[in-house]
């Protein structure tokens, strides 16, 4: 599908895309570019690229596709460094939970004769780093593109080829629907499990220890999305302020009106919501978004992953 693929960010992501690219054979040589020496040095062992660096600019010569899979704090100064250095013709997309500031970069940039299409992979587990990844990652998940409306039809058709290749399926959204959406589904939970496991830390330690003990009642769910990586965290609360903050305010409205029956023994009210919110669960099962990912043979022995939607 490509000659040379340039991959920035070797963490779940990026590693993940690394492996896909080379089990499907989607690209003749496949290059990784991380800050860190020592996961570029981890990534050669794995033999999930054929070359590293850690200069951004490396590499670049002959690359017709380029993943940008870094903290979403850092998508716009990576590309905004690589671009003078990019091919014509290569496609560039990134893998952030956000999609605002890379579309508004897109329209701030717009590159000639080089293709920025914003895209965001609706799969990951809470693990990080190169050996997180695993081939499976993008399997029956979704990959949400958020088009430029002047992008070349043609460049938008290989991308989706290429995510269909990972064994993802491809919608097109705009950028700033595509946070609200993720808003609610990925970022509020992520927020409330932050905060559920942050008041149980700052509980006194008798009954803490107690609260660890019997977790497997909730809590323990909580503690598993709440053990995401806090660097991509911190910056998807910050780069998507404007839509959490609008859901934060919903969320609250709605927790008082819980609060508020509760209080008066208003049994029926509770019901009904109960009731609503279990609905939401049978169309994420009918709609096949309620499976578990499996890593491959080469982690083997693992427990399955349970998929995230970040
Ligand atoms: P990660 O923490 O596992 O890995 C990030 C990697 O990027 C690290 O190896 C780090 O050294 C490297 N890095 C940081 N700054 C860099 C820079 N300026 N240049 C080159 N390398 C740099 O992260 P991840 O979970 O793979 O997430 C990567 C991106 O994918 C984020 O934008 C995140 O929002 C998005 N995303 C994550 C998930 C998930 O579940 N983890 C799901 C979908 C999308």
């Amino acid at each position: 599908m490509f000659e040379k693929v340039v991959i920035y960010g070797l963490g779940l992501i990026g590693s993940s895309v690394a492996r896909a690219v080379m089990h499907y054979n989607l690209a003749k040589h496949v290059h990784a570019v991380d800050l860190d020496p020592d996961v570029c040095e981890k990534v050669l062992e794995l033999g999930i690229a054929h070359t590293t660096s850690t200069n951004l600019t490396d590499g670049l010569k002959g690359a017709d596709f380029i993943m940008v899979a870094v903290p979403v704090g850092k998508i716009g100064s990576v590309i905004e460094k690589i671009l003078p250095f990019v091919e014509e013709e290569a496609i560039i997309t990134d893998a952030g939970s956000v999609k605002a500031p890379v579309a508004d970069l897109v329209k701030r940039l717009k590159p000639r004769d080089r293709y920025i299409i914003p895209g965001h992979p609706i799969a990951g587990t809470e693990n990080s780093g190169p050996e997180a990844g695993f081939i499976e990652l993008f399997h029956e998940r979704w990959v949400i593109l958020t088009p430029d409306p002047d992008t070349p039809i043609k460049a938008i058709e290989k991308l989706t080829l290429f995510w269909e290749a990972c064994g993802s399926q491809v919608e097109m959204m705009d950028a700033r629907h595509h946070d609200l959406v993720l808003g609610i589904t990925s970022h509020l939970p992520h927020l409330i499990a932050y905060s559920i496991v942050g008041t149980a830390n700052e509980l006194e330690d008798d009954i803490k220890s107690e609260v660890i003990k019997y977790s497997a009642s909730g809590f323990r769910d909580f503690t598993r999305i709440a053990a995401s990586d806090p660097i991509m965290w911190r910056d998807i609360f910050i780069n998507n302020k404007e839509a959490i903050l609008e859901i934060i305010q919903r969320f609250s409205e709605d927790l008082t009106a819980l609060q508020k029956a509760i209080r008066r023994d208003d049994g029926d009210t509770l019901f009904k919501k109960f009731t609503e919110t279990r609905e939401i669960r049978r169309s994420i099962i009918d709609m096949g978004q309620a499976n578990y990912v499996y890593p491959s043979q080469s982690q083997a022995g693992t427990p399955p992953v349970e998929p995230q939607s970040e």
